[in-house]
């Protein structure tokens, strides 16, 4: 478990990203301002699930894929930030699923 801690904007005190509960401190406690959400970046297990989600269960070819990653304005998933990434799945919510994954046919090259 981290043991990092974020600093309140307004007060400057710490807090570490759960409390003992394990729940997930998200307000100054003392004057009730958002934290800084953790730092997003795309790692092994995110590119891999773009690919999966994109490849695989929507069936988008390569180069569709690319024009997808263009529109929210990068050229490779792991420049993804947090905003163009939930915007990328915003819009492939939309596509529909490939035939071949809702039968289990298709599966992705490893
Ligand atoms: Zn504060």
């Amino acid at each position: 478990m981290s043991t990092r801690t974020r600093p309140c904007p307004r007060c400057g005190t710490r807090y570490p990203f759960r409390d003992a509960a394990g729940k997930t401190i998200t307000h100054c406690r003392s004057c009730r301002v958002p934290l800084r959400p953790k730092r997003f970046h795309m790692n092994k297990r995110r590119t891999r699930w773009v690919h999966i989600y994109f490849l695989s269960r929507k069936g988008l070819t390569y180069h569709e894929y690319k024009l997808r990653l263009q529109a929210v304005g990068v050229d490779t998933c792991k420049d993804l930030n947090r905003e163009q990434y939930a915007r990328l799945f915003r819009e492939g919510r939309k596509l529909p699923d490939s035939p071949k994954w809702k039968t289990g046919k298709r599966r992705i090259a490893a």
